[in-house]
């Protein structure tokens, strides 16, 4: 038994020894207004001749007894007033009440909040988020408001991580206005015909409101600071516009969307191209680059589907041809026809914020109630030396190309640089992949990098982790090269192209933001609030990569709903976004696609968990489609079958992760995923089968044990 364990249980039989005793020697018939009543003379006469024993005593017993949650506190409070009076009552219940409470706080705190801690781990990290931001003002209503029982406050702060200090000192003042009722009543013994009466209805009321008045204080500060800046501004006396959105990508579109369908008058504004960066530059062109590169990868491995001599050419210019068709059908999704039939006023422009109501585009001025910044982010380019000298790609750039690149280094292992950097292997680019930490995709676990390394390694990109960009060279022979630092080593990689693939910058300069005192992280993102508003303006709202934290298509949309419905109902009803389970997929082959924790974030943040590993080179399908690799991981809480996260790496990871992706929204286990009739033979079975393994991890012993009695008694 290790000491801690000790302690807590030596402390635990002390405790319950001071219970017994109370119980036993039934000292409670002693905390009763009758007895009270009964014993006030000699008490008051005993304390005139030792005043300073019977304080001591006094206090002694009331810490005690609200230490140990015992009932009477009530009594020993009236006691202080019927024999110390007002002052000294007052004084002695307070100190010993709060010291007694913050002992019981103490208590709990020791026996239950790790506890309770780890099993809730994830829900107790936001509770204690908010009682770090809020706990003194909620503590404070608490106390102040006598109906909340004294001995449930303590236990269930101690749970949090509210600090020690804070938590007497607030329980000190807030228990200050009861206390004083109470001592008053004591003082006055003679006239109390029973407890019910001291609090009358009016007094509680009261209570009451003074009780919610450190919260109404911090509501309407908080409602003068964010109306401090908007105050600045002459507001409209009418507004064109309920909603104008700036920015027509993934979230700008989503946004408008939902605002028109709820009748909402609305306006959008798009200085380039409708769709935005998923549409023109992102998702849509490099799913398209990555599909032929795939189907050429097929060709490449065609005697292994029974093909012989197999001879195709590969013409780069007419790949990237058909990305831009790929483009061109998917646009009228996303176009000016679409969104005006829907009703959204569409603008094509530049918008600039002229104030909060107002936002301007082509010369024209349109009022707004609020303002929607969904501008998106751009391509990170490092202030490298020499990087301005070499004609640089970026994944805005890349989809000019027309000529394959014979040598191309791809800076940057993030999803974008692996997606590029396969593809163009594939087509037979000579791709050096080149990322400063020590793996590729290293969001994702350490076996899946290595799993995504060794593939690239295999299919002749030349993956160079660890590896630090200096600065860009052109030399006498007019080569390009990039010189890079590896373990002290200096390398030289020459290079036709390059793509500098290294992360995305939020797009938040030059539009208004700045004028207006928008608060920006320092990653350089606009800092948004729970309801996806700025910190320092009430009506305006951000979305997409402009804010972050994820820089997806689909986390774009879900953001568009809170920041469309928050728009047009707020103050009236506002949501705060949920990012519980958000899911995404990096499209190399094989496909990594994750939702929830993997094994590296379960420890970094101390989550328990346990793995469930389930390898694809067993599942049919992917065995007859040639695709038997990768594995699906899962990690649930300890002793359930609740899924903390998924990774799949595999042959279309990125469409049967939705599964776990539903179970986890829903609070679906995975018992529930194998009592699921998959389709035989599919990839989606993987997912059934890696529950199956969790099963057979935890299955009840005994109950197997007994089971293969009961066959054996069936036989004989
Ligand atoms: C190569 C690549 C591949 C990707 N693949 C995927 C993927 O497979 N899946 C996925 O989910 N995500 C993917 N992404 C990310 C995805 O494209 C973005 O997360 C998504 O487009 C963000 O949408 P958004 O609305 O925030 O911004 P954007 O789509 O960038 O839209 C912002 C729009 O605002 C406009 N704008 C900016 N300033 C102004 C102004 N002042 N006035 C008017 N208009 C303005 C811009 O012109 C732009 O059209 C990929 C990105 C890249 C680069």
């Amino acid at each position: 038994m290790s000491k801690k364990i000790g302690g807590r249980l030596s402390l635990v039989a002390f405790l319950c020894l001071l219970f017994v005793a109370y119980r036993w020697f039934d000292l409670g018939q002693y905390l009763s207004l009758e007895s009270l009543k009964v014993h006030q003379a000699s008490l008051h006469s005993f304390y005139l001749e030792h005043p300073g024993i019977v304080a001591v005593i006094f206090a002694i017993v009331y810490v005690l007894s609200t230490a140990l949650s015992l009932p009477g506190a009530t009594i020993l409070t009236l006691a202080g007033g019927a024999i110390f009076g007002l002052g000294l009552g007052v004084a002695l219940v307070s100190f010993s009440s709060t010291l007694g409470a913050t002992l019981a706080f103490l208590a709990s705190r020791f026996f239950l909040r790790d506890l309770i801690q780890d099993k809730f781990k994830d829900k107790i990290t936001k509770v204690n988020q908010g009682i770090k931001k809020e706990g003194a003002f909620y503590l404070l209503t608490l106390r102040l408001v006598p109906i909340f029982p004294f001995f449930l406050i303590n236990l269930v702060m101690g749970l949090t991580s509210i600090r020690t200090m804070t938590y007497f000192f607030v329980s000190q003042i807030g228990m200050l206005p009861g206390t004083i009722v109470y001592v008053n009543a004591g003082t006055q013994l003679a006239k109390i015909d029973s407890l019910n009466g001291i609090l009358s209805p009016e007094l509680l009321f009261s209570f009451s409101l003074i009780g919610i008045l450190p919260l109404l204080s911090k509501w309407a500060l908080e409602f003068y600071r964010s109306g401090k800046y908007i105050r600045k501004y002459k507001r409209p006396k009418s507004f064109d516009f309920n909603m104008v959105v700036i920015g027509g990508g993934s979230g700008g579109l989503v946004s408008a969307y939902i605002a028109a369908a709820i009748k909402a008058k609305v306006a959008l504004i798009e200085k380039h191209k409708m769709g935005g960066d998923c549409l023109n530059t992102g998702c849509v062109p490099s799913k398209a680059l990555i599909r032929s590169a795939k189907i050429f990868s097929y060709f490449e491995r065609a005697i292994e589907f029974g093909f012989e001599n197999p001879s195709v050419k590969m013409d780069f210019s007419k790949v990237m041809d058909r990305v831009q068709k790929i483009i061109k059908e998917i646009e009228p999704h996303d176009s000016i026809e679409r969104y005006s039939k829907m009703g959204v006023e569409c603008f094509q422009g530049t918008a600039k914020i002229l104030s909060p109501y107002e936002v301007e585009v082509n010369g024209k001025i349109l009022r707004t109630k609020n303002i929607v910044v969904a501008t998106g982010a751009s391509p990170l380019v490092p202030p490298l030396p020499g990087l301005s000298e070499v004609p640089y790609l970026t994944s805005d750039t890349l989809w000019n190309l027309r000529t394959l690149p014979r040598r191309l280094v791809v800076l940057g292992g993030g999803p974008i640089g692996c997606e590029l950097a396969q593809s163009f292997a594939r087509f037979g680019s000579q791709v050096s992949l080149v990322e400063m930490a020590p793996r590729i995709l290293n969001r994702e676990d350490e076996e899946v990098s290595s799993f995504v390394t060794e593939k690239f390694r295999n299919e002749g990109v030349s993956v160079l982790v660890g590896h630090k960009a200096l600065s860009f060279e052109t030399t006498g022979k007019n080569e390009r090269v990039l010189v890079c630092e590896s373990l002290g080593r200096e390398l030289r990689i020459p290079f036709d192209e390059v793509l500098i693939a290294l992360g995305r910058k939020a797009n938040v300069k030059g539009f208004g933001l700045e004028e207006l005192g928008v608060e920006i992280s320092s990653g350089g993102t606009v800092v948004a609030d729970q309801h996806l508003r700025v910190t320092n303006y009430p009506n305006i709202y951000v979305v997409g990569d402009v804010t972050g934290p994820y820089q997806f298509t689909h986390t774009a949309s879900h953001q568009a709903w809170y920041v469309a419905v928050n728009a047009l109902f707020s103050p009236f009803k506002k949501y705060k976004v949920d990012y519980r389970v958000i899911p995404w997929c990096t499209f190399t082959d094989p496909e990594v696609a994750r939702v929830g924790l993997n094994e590296m974030e379960a420890k970094e943040k101390g989550i328990a968990y346990e793995v469930t590993r389930y390898g694809i080179e067993d599942l049919d399908r992917a065995i007859a489609e040639g695709e038997a690799h990768g594995f699906v991981k899962l990690l649930t809480s300890p002793g359930s079958d609740r899924i903390l996260g998924a990774t799949i790496l595999g042959s279309h990871a990125g469409e049967i992760i939705a599964e776990y992706v539903a179970a986890m929204k829903h609070g679906l286990g995975l018992n529930k995923i194998l009592g699921t009739i998959h389709i035989y033979p599919t990839f989606a079975e993987a997912n059934k089968y890696a529950a199956g393994v969790w099963k057979r991890a935890n299955a009840p012993q005994k109950a197997l044990e007994f089971l293969s009695k009961y066959h054996k008694w069936r036989r004989s």
